[in-house]
């Protein structure tokens, strides 16, 4: 039987870290086995499900690049279908109405918490027979005795007492169905084999499979994958940072970043760190999934970022780069090519948001200078050498690397002095103290206008402050 796999995000927020690493071991998991993958949204939580918050997770999904073969597919579309089997599940006698009253529920669950018992339904309606007219929920009838057992993919075999279910409610008193009938009904109606979601789900679980044998279906198999913590062990929450998808691509992170840091959460090969989306297809095994939770660290992210920084094509960093370069205002279209740029700045940067602002003084001309390397460079013997060398650059026979070196090494020549006498000052005359490459390759890049204007800048700057 071929493998089918769902992602069944709630839209009741963006699509978070926890979720996006849910829906990348679900899509590996198929994609491995040649299955199919599916998203279905479960926005039967009219109030808390919000179309923006549809929307964020769409976007996230398709920025990350996990296209699904079926979907999105709609809860909220399914009313009726989700009905039908509830009403089925009245005839045959695994559901029951129940007209309890708040007040008695609430009594109930009071005395069962002052003798330390777990809050239940007492299946106080099992046997009566309730006026469809009247105001009631439906309730599963839970079977009272047994065991119900599964093998889960990650944490291996479970087992939990059927005495320790209760009658869960299927539908509310407002008609709607609740979440567990409606995952049963899908996952079972869309053919899911394989349910790979996080572990806060474990003990809905063996509710499912319960309900699931009710209406006559097999169960797929389940994985529960462990929590992610942040870096201080507490759960993955706002506090730590971004935990926001398409957070991460506004702070300059790459898709391929995110994922291969992602599938690292839980799961490993070798002391591998570094994965291609086809490695991953390739290696990842959900049976591998470690139990225990694991901590998210930024660190590593960045490492990884840059990593993909360093090594993707610069066409395509170039691509994703021009967006924050926009965000600073900046179009850097005309000149010089950004991809050149990319190749030049890519060393020193961790995130696009990162390798944009280290990459403005190409584009544009910076206010100020680095205080520190301007005491240091712009003392009045700089003077000499940027004029000096300003001649050279004015009199260079084309604006290439080759030129621009020859420049600067005469001048350095003629001078009698070290390099840095001359190169020091240049460079924070023309890049402003954002790091920089080569100097010949930082001038070629900048072009020859801008880089003498700098230079006259600068050397007014020297003349009127004066750095002794
Ligand atoms: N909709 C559920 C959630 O977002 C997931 C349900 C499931 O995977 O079974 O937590």
């Amino acid at each position: 039987m071929s493998i089918k796999t769902r992602f069944a995000p709630s839209p009741t927020g963006y699509l978070h870290v926890g979720g996006a690493r849910t829906a990348l071991f679900s899509w590996l998991h198929a994609r491995k086995h040649g299955g199919r993958f599916v998203l279905r949204v479960e926005d039967t939580d009219l109030e808390r499900s919000t179309e923006a918050s549809v929307n964020a997770i769409l976007e996230g999904m398709s920025w990350l690049g996990l296209e699904y073969d079926e979907g999105p597919i709609f809860q909220t579309h399914r009313f009726g279908r989700y009905n039908e089997v509830i009403d089925q599940l009245l005839t045959s006698g695994h559901a029951y109405r129940c007209n309890c009253s708040r007040e008695r529920l609430e009594t109930l669950r009071e005395g069962q918490m002052q003798r330390k018992e777990k809050p239940r339904y007492d299946g106080h309606c099992r046997g009566k027979t309730i006026d469809p007219n009247e105001p009631h929920v439906i309730r599963f009838r839970n079977p009272v005795e047994g065991v119900v057992a599964f093998d889960d993919m990650v944490r291996g075999r479970l087992a939990f007492a059927n005495s320790e279910l209760d009658d869960l409610i299927i539908r509310r008193s407002d008609g709607a169905p609740t979440y567990n009938l409606t995952v049963v009904v899908d996952d079972w109606e869309m053919g899911i084999t394989d349910v790979i979601r996080g572990d806060d789900h474990i003990n809905n679980t063996p509710r499912q499979i319960n309900l699931l044998h009710a209406i006559g279906a097999t169960p797929p198999r389940y994985a529960h994958v462990p929590m992610i913590l942040g870096d201080d062990g507490a759960r993955l929450s706002k506090r730590h940072g971004a935990v926001s998808v398409m957070q991460y691509r506004d702070d300059g992170i790459l898709p391929e970043a995110l994922l291969n840091y992602l599938v690292r959460l839980g799961w490993s090969h070798e002391d591998r760190e570094i994965f291609s989306l086809d490695e991953m297809v390739e290696l990842f095994d959900i049976n591998s999934v470690n139990k225990a939770a694991s901590a998210f660290n930024t660190e590593k992210l960045l490492w990884l970022n840059q990593h993909y920084i360093k090594s993707e094509a610069p066409e395509r960093i170039a691509r994703l780069l021009s967006r924050h370069m926009g965000d600073l205002g900046i179009d850097p279209a005309p000149y010089p090519p950004l991809a050149e740029v990319v190749v030049a700045q890519r060393e020193r940067a961790h995130t696009l948001v990162e390798l944009a602002e280290i990459s403005a003084f190409y584009y544009r001309d910076f206010e100020g200078y680095d205080e520190k390397a301007a005491k240091k460079a712009f003392k009045a013997e700089a003077l000499e050498p940027l004029r000096r060398v300003r001649q050279k650059l004015v009199d260079a026979s084309a604006w290439e690397r080759v030129m621009l070196h020859d420049a600067i090494a005469q001048t350095v020549e003629e001078l009698g002095v070290g390099f840095g006498k001359v190169g020091m000052p240049l460079r924070l005359a023309v890049t402003g103290g954002a790091p920089s490459p080569d100097l010949d390759l930082t001038l070629q890049l900048i072009g020859k206008e801008a880089c003498l204007r700098r230079i006259d800048k600068a050397i007014a700057h020297i003349e009127t402050t004066r750095h002794e």
